[in-house]
């Protein structure tokens, strides 16, 4: 056992796990690291975490397939593996995961949560931890949280000069609700902490911010901060209406889900409270009808919600490698970019970008402020497009808009806004091949073209 030690630790061992390592040695030593028996995992997932924060990874995946433990890391979105361990080694690491974070060792048919705090000899990062049974064993996934607070600065997340002085601006008020939309890793909790860290070192003293959430993904300071446990019944709702009781000048709900604490939060809204939300909509102007399809009233909607900000993430090109290149003419076209003299730039892929040619992401958004017109337009309950077309009328610029500016001044590529924002027609083109097809199936008189075309489809589905 001794002698067992004594290799690994001499070429691998902590000192060197705790040091950046280029993603592909991160194999190697953790192979080295995980012959050490029982230590030896408690060790690899030290190294593991501290990788994935030198990586700047979001989340690392341990994932059990019949032969192998896989490991991956998100990067700026994007999963990548970094190893596959022995399926021998499997149960301790997960194992050593549960124990980190209190689970329940011997619970392996249920999914269990928990979290990890740093430890001063271990790793400096937080991180929520999360198990879920599968066929070939427990998968766990880690959530790696940020502590870097001076990178959240809103500014500094990537948006446009004019939605972050929006967003502050409606944030200064004393009361209305600011609602965030767009999908889950859309960047929407950094948006809002940053928000609510700006409050706090400016108004702590005299404003009371408070935020209810699932999960608690920041620790803020002087922000009175609650996880919400639905289990036990302390549901948004419940804890929503229990904190108005407690004298709340800013209050932060994780997520408005339900019609009854849409109900609150928007009456909070109305009664001298500033309330920082998420609602799962499209775009900005789809977050009206949303809430009018929760039961709220539309003049309640209409003098509640001050702005909504609907946003998406966008991988950069990394500077160090960024070059000229030619994107494929189709891209311009389903984006209506007119075949003019732009400098499109995509990274070609070096080692400060791990060959990826993308390094770090950045915000964009649409952020539409209720004025009066917007008003009568959600008053009128009318529809999600001509509240959109107002919106822009009135000087919004929609996230499409600006992620192709984005990609048409160099920070980006076409690659990269077609897999975050697909080309709108792109669903419907396909929608209509797709009906073409089932009226051709019904028809075999059809036009001979479509009817050869329909052919291998309708092989396809027998053959399934
Ligand atoms: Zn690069």
């Amino acid at each position: 056992m001794a002698e067992a030690q004594a290799r690994p630790l001499a070429t691998a061992g902590p000192e060197r796990a705790n040091v950046a390592l280029p993603l592909e040695q991160i194999q190697k030593v953790l192979d080295d690291v995980l012959d050490l028996g029982e230590k030896g995992a408690m060790m690899a997932f030290d190294m593991i975490v501290s990788q994935a924060v030198h990586h700047r990874a979001s989340d690392v995946h341990f994932e059990p397939w019949r032969d192998c433990l896989t490991i991956r890391f998100r990067l700026d979105g994007i999963l990548h593996e970094v190893a596959m361990i022995g399926k021998q080694h499997q149960e301790r690491l997960i194992a050593r995961i549960k124990v980190l974070s209190n689970m329940v060792i011997y619970m392996r048919e249920m999914p269990q949560d928990g979290r990890i705090d740093p430890h001063a000899d271990r790793m400096n990062r937080s991180v929520r931890a999360s198990t879920f049974p599968t066929v070939y064993g427990e998968k766990s996934v880690i959530r790696v949280l940020d502590h870097k607070q001076d990178l959240m600065r809103p500014d500094a997340l990537g948006f446009r000069d004019d939605v972050v002085a929006g967003l502050r601006l409606l944030v200064r008020r004393p009361q209305g609700a600011l609602l965030l939309t767009g999908p889950s890793s859309s960047g929407k909790s950094t948006t809002i902490y940053s928000l609510l860290r700006e409050l706090m070192l400016t108004h702590a003293s005299n404003r009371h911010i408070v935020t209810i959430e699932d999960p608690v993904e920041y620790q803020l300071g002087r922000v009175g901060q609650t996880q919400i446990n639905p289990a036990t019944g302390f549901t948004f709702e419940v804890a929503l209406r229990s904190l108005l009781r407690q004298d709340p000048d800013v209050i932060m709900v994780g997520e408005i889900r339900d019609r009854e604490t849409a109900r609150i939060a928007i009456q909070a809204g109305l009664t001298g409270h500033l309330v920082i939300s998420t609602i799962h909509s499209g775009t900005s102007s789809g977050v009206f009808t949303r809430l009018l399809d929760m039961g709220i009233e539309p003049f309640l909607a209409a003098s509640a919600v001050t702005g909504v900000l609907a946003q998406r993430l966008l991988r950069s090109n990394c500077s160090h490698c960024t070059r000229p290149y030619t994107p494929d003419p189709e891209f311009l076209a389903q984006y209506d970019v007119p075949k003019k003299k732009y400098k499109f730039m995509k990274g070609a892929g070096c080692k400060e970008c791990r060959g990826l040619g993308y390094l770090g992401r950045l915000a964009v958004g649409e952020l539409l402020i209720t004025n009066d017109e917007i008003a009568e337009l959600i008053i009128d309950r009318t529809r999600t497009r001509t509240i959109q077309e107002a919106a822009v009328r009135n000087g919004m610029v929609t996230f499409l808009q600006d992620a192709v500016d984005r990609v048409l001044s160099g920070r980006s590529t076409f690659e990269e806004l077609r897999m975050v924002i697909p080309p709108a027609d792109e669903v419907e083109q396909a929608m209509r091949a797709m009906a073409a097809r089932a009226k051709t199936k019904v028809a075999p008189s059809g036009p001979k073209k479509s009817a050869a075309s329909a052919a291998p489809a309708a092989k396809a589905k027998r053959g399934k």
